[in-house]
Parts: structure tokens; C-alpha cells; sequence
């Protein structure tokens, strides 16, 4: 993998690593680019083991763009952010990305509701879950500001296999219309998580969506993962999809 666009650091108090061990082992395990993508903070909710606080968004920001300096014309260094779509705070979060050079978003939906208290996905859904996960999702994709989406088979799901079928199916339909690329996330292939999901995937096979690797590093150890890598051209060949390597930014 040369172009990375998903990673974290210490800061959303579930990884290992500051930004400059992060970028550092980025490059030196041979990214050319290295996008940062951070859980993003709301305006007016506190820290938790999820995200960063408001206010450390400054430094964030500070400590990404100088590794960018640093580290020009070897690994191009990005400063980016995963987001959740919650409808009520979409207007107040772009509002604080204009005060900083944010050059990237990509969607993490990890938690349902209309506020980012919900429900969190990777915890066993039932079809009320899920069927709120893909409306909120296709919300989300809608608003045109994401470069991607990141792990968007992350919810556990525990019903039957035809309704994840069909709401898994109107998510893929709804992204290849909105021309939004599906992640396959190498963490939850290094971790044996419940996602990437079969199932998933050779429906966005099927429907032929355009589909990306995203390394979701959280310590510096994790920006190179080739077993992982490989399991997924694997899962490309089987499911009949076709990897992009990199991206054109938006923004
Ligand atoms: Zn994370
Ligand atoms: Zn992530």
C-alpha cells in the first residue's frame, strides 16, 4: 500500500502515538501518502475514549501540518478527520473545520442517534439498529463532503441473514449512486473483529461498488499490515470488486 488515508493517535483515547510517531513510522514503512484522520470532536461535547476534546483540536492541527513540513517530498502528510453524521451537529462541525486547513473527511458511523451518545454499532444490533445505521449513513453520504466511507459493515449485526441482505444492499446501491468508495478496514482484518463481513462484500461485489483499503492505524506499528493487505486482494478476486489504490481529494 502506498496511500493511506485512515489514521489516529493518542489523542481519541483509544490509540498509541503522536502525530510525529505516527507520521514518522508512516514514512519510514514507505506510504507516500499519509492522511490523518482522527475521531472527530463535536463542538460542546467533552473528551471521551472515542474522541478528542474540542480544544485539543488546535494542536491536532498544529502538530499534523508540521509534519507535513517535515516530511515534504517523501510522504505527503494529510490533515484530515473521521467523522460521525449526526444531522444536528453536521452545520457546527464544518463551521470549526473552516478555521483550519482540513483537506480530507471520510465517515465513521460508529454510533446511531441523532447526537454522539447513541447507540455504538459494533455492539449487537437488531433490525431497528440497522435499519437507523443505513438511513443515517446514506444521510451522511449525501452531504457530499466525505472522501470515503470508512468500515461501512462495522454493525454487529444479529437477525436473519435476508434483512442484513436487503439494508446492507440499499447502502451499497446508495453509495455506488452518490460515487462514494466502501472501505475494507485492515484493522478489523488484523483483529478478526466482526467486520469486514463477508456477506457484505460480495454484495458490494455484486453491486459493483468502488472500493478502498483503509490501514485504520492506532499505534505506528499499524501503518504497514501486508498479511492483511493480501487478504483482501483475496477477497476482491472472490467477491468480483476492484481495489483503488488512491484517491482524488475533495476538498
Ligand atoms: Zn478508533
Ligand atoms: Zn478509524
Amino acid at each position: 500500500m502506498k496511500n493511506n488515508y485512515h489514521m489516529h493517535t493518542y489523542r481519541c483515547g483509544h490509540a498509541a502515538g503522536t502525530e510525529r510517531e505516527m507520521a514518522l513510522a508512516a514514512s519510514a514503512n514507505g506510504l507516500l501518502t499519509a492522511g490523518f484522520s482522527d475521531h472527530s470532536p463535536f463542538p460542546g461535547v467533552p473528551a471521551s475514549r472515542v474522541r478528542m476534546a474540542p480544544e485539543e483540536i488546535g494542536e491536532y492541527v498544529e502538530n499534523v501540518l508540521e509534519m507535513k513540513a517535515e516530511l515534504k517530498g517523501k510522504t505527503d502528510i494529510l490533515l484530515g478527520f473521521e467523522l460521525e453524521y449526526f444531522a444536528p451537529y453536521f452545520p457546527k462541525v464544518m463551521k470549526m473545520y473552516d478555521q483550519y486547513p482540513v483537506e480530507f473527511i471520510i465517515l465513521g458511523q460508529h454510533y446511531l442517534g441523532p447526537d454522539p451518545y447513541g447507540h455504538y454499532v459494533g455492539r449487537p444490533c437488531g433490525e431497528q439498529e440497522l435499519t437507523q445505521y443505513v438511513d443515517q449513513s446514506i444521510e451522511g453520504m449525501k452531504t457530499g463532503v466525505y472522501l470515503y466511507f470508512a468500515h461501512p459493515d462495522l454493525p454487529m449485526f444479529i437477525g436473519e441473514d435476508s434483512f442484513y441482505k436487503k439494508e446492507m444492499t440499499r447502502l451499497c446501491e446508495a453509495a455506488a449512486k452518490l460515487d462514494m468508495p466502501l472501505e475494507v478496514n485492515l484493522l478489523g482484518m488484523r483483529g478478526g473483529r466482526n467486520y469486514p463481513n463477508e456477506c457484505f462484500w460480495e454484495i458490494a461485489g455484486r453491486v459493483g461498488n468502488r472500493v478502498v483499503l483503509g490501514l485504520d492505524a492506532h499505534a505506528p506499528e499499524d501503518t504497514r499490515d501486508d498479511a492483511s493487505e493480501a487478504k483482501a486482494y483475496e477477497w476482491a478476486e472472490r467477491f468480483g470488486f476492484r481495489i483503488e489504490t488512491e484517491l482524488k481529494l475533495k476538498w
